[in-house]
């Protein structure tokens, strides 16, 4: 039986009720919302996220207490994700020294956020980077300088073995058999198979493709691509269409390719633009002296090992529990920053020549309340919702076919699968496994999934992930210790129809008189590791340029 069939089954015992409830959490009932009980499974654990007070605060006009602290700084960096301690290691790579980095978590690192429970680290969020285009000689640079790529052999980058994903990597469970690989063969049809080979021929003959300008047709970071219009032209229309029009059929196929994009970007190949789908097969050209191309660079803690690399030497900079809440101008035509202590809950203004906004733009979009930046459309920018669940496990019973690998997926399943985070880790004294579970909120509006998101209790999680995990696992239930769960709200940008290449985020990259500048993954319109990074030099580099 397969995973979907026995999911209604499952529904339908739950019955009408719990169906609302996966949807919502919990449903209007003669006017009074009620959450909805689940069922109960008797697994110890917790639910957490992005600071949620702090969110409240951003979004609801509160008034704060009045400023008690004021202080001056040349340039003010707000955010300190991937995009924004980037920035921070171009401005004192560069000599500039005068700048702090606010962040509103207790944390740093953004989506690169990890866990650890009492074995190991394991990672929250962002998990891998692939290795580098080989013309990115600026990763490259950052990728030497931590000892990632530890010499050049024969002209090519020699990774560090350590950082590359031990063997076995990845296997697909279906047709009731762990496959080698995650492009579906075990049980597949030739027909269907035929199909897939002539997709993935297609892509590789993209791969080396170069458009009129000279340029890589994909390439990463994004700006790097070519803008030749015959290509550009696919960022108008969705994958499924460009799918359908080329004739891809195979059910196989289109899972493969929804599985991409669903890992990519938390959205299915209707909700993203073909360029984007692409992009995901068709962009990557790094070559390594002992490696695969595009083999894998992953940590026990995932990309919060990158994070703690860039974050480490810029300590000093960094202010924690200290959020941004508004933006705007001296009478000397400084920008005066207003931030709050999540902690102390106090008030203080900095006062700063230039500052780097390195906080998503439906942040920006309450930060910059009085400052127009035109031609920026904020309803147009759509954020994927993830739950991550980190999954302690005493044992993990077979399967038929191809044992643990790091990147474990089950065909047709809701979720993109589960890493095994353990993997990486040179100490086996581990009792039993961590399994990092990933789980794009995709089956609705992002918007409308967020709202069910925030609104489920942990119990209502496990209700949602169980019946999974139990397919891919049977008898799972019982040898799980523990289990953390994380949401993420606004996880990734969804690079849909006209986004990439949109006017759009054109204009929202753009800096406001010359004293705001910005800087996140999603003013590239993919986020990822690569795109955080370059977005954070492009943006020191406009301030350094008009540093006054
Ligand atoms: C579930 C999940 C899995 C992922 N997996 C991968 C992966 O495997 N590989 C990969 O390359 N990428 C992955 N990503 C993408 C990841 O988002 C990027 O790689 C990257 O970490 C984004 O960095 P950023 O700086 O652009 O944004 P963010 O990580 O969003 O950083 C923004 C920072 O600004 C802070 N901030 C916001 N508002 C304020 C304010 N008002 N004041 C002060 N601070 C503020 C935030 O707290 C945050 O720390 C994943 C993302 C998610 C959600």
């Amino acid at each position: 039986m397969s995973y979907n069939s026995r999911l209604s089954d499952y529904i339908q015992r739950r019955g009408f009720l719990l169906r609302v409830g996966l949807i919502t959490g919990g449903i209007f009932l003669n006017g009074c919302y009620k959450r909805l009980k689940a069922k109960s499974y008797d697994i110890p654990g917790k639910l957490s996220g992005p600071n949620e007070k702090a969110g409240h605060l951003l979004r609801d006009k509160i008034s704060f207490p009045k400023p008690l602290e004021h202080s001056k700084v040349k340039i003010l960096i707000i955010g300190s994700g991937i995009s924004g301690l980037s920035a921070g290691r171009w401005l004192k790579q560069s000599g500039e020294t005068d700048f702090e980095i606010l962040e509103l978590e207790a944390h740093k690192g953004g989506n690169a956020h990890s866990g650890k429970n009492k074995d190991a680290a394991y990672p929250l969020g962002a998990h891998y980077v692939t290795v580098a285009n080989n013309e990115d000689e600026v990763l490259m640079d950052f990728f030497k300088e931590i000892n990632v790529i530890t010499h050049m052999e024969k002209g090519l980058p020699y990774y560090n073995e350590f950082y590359l994903t031990f063997d076995p990597e990845e296997r697909l469970l279906i047709n009731g058999e762990w496959q080698e690989g995650l492009v579906p063969e075990f049980g597949v049809p030739e027909l269907e198979k035929t199909q897939i080979k002539r997709f993935l021929a297609e892509v590789e003959e993209l791969r080396l493709k170069k458009g009129a300008d000279g340029k890589f047709v994909f390439n990463v970071p994004v700006s790097e691509s070519s803008s030749d219009k015959s290509y550009l032209k696919l960022d108008l229309m969705s994958f499924k269409d460009y799918l359908d029009k080329k004739g891809f059929t195979s059910k196989y196929l289109l899972w493969y390719l929804n599985y991409a994009c669903k890992d990519d970007y938390g959205r299915k190949i209707s909700d993203v633009s073909a360029w984007a789908g692409l992009h995901y097969f068709a962009s990557r050209r790094g070559l390594a002296a002992n490696a695969e191309r595009n083999a894998v660079l992953t940590w026990p803690q995932g990309n919060g090992w990158l994070m703690e690399q860039l974050a480490d030497p810029l300590d000093k900079y960094i202010r924690t529990s200290s959020m941004c809440y508004q933006l705007g101008y001296t009478d000397n035509g400084k920008v005066l920053a207003l931030v709050y202590d999540v902690n102390t809950q106090q008030n203080r203004t900095i006062e700063a020549e230039k500052v780097i906004l390195c906080a998503p733009q439906y942040v920006n979009n309450r930060l910059l309340r009085g400052i127009k930046r035109p031609g920026v459309d904020y309803k147009e920018l759509q954020y994927a919702p993830w739950l991550v669940a980190n999954i302690k496990v005493s044992a993990l019973s077979g399967g038929r076919g191809m044992g643990l690998c790091w990147d474990n997926v089950a065909y047709d399943t809701p979720s993109v699968g589960y890493v095994n985070s353990g993997q990486q880790r040179l100490n086996t004294a581990e009792d039993g496994h961590t399994l990092t579970y990933y789980l794009p909120l995709c089956d609705f509006e992002p918007a409308v999934a967020r709202l069910a998101a925030y609104s489920r209790s942990y119990e209502q999680w496990l209700d949602i992930i169980m019946p999974e995990l139990e397919y891919i696992h049977p008898g799972l239930t019982k040898v799980i210790t523990n289990i953390d769960l994380w949401v993420w709200g606004h996880g990734m940008i969804s690079p849909s129809v006209d986004l990439i290449w949109g006017d759009n985020l054109q204009q929202a990259r753009k800096a406001i008189d010359q004293k705001i500048f910005f800087a996140h993954s999603d003013l590239s319109g993919i986020s990822i590791f690569e795109e955080a990074f370059h977005q954070g030099i492009r943006a020191a580099k406009e301030v350094l340029k008009n540093n006054g």
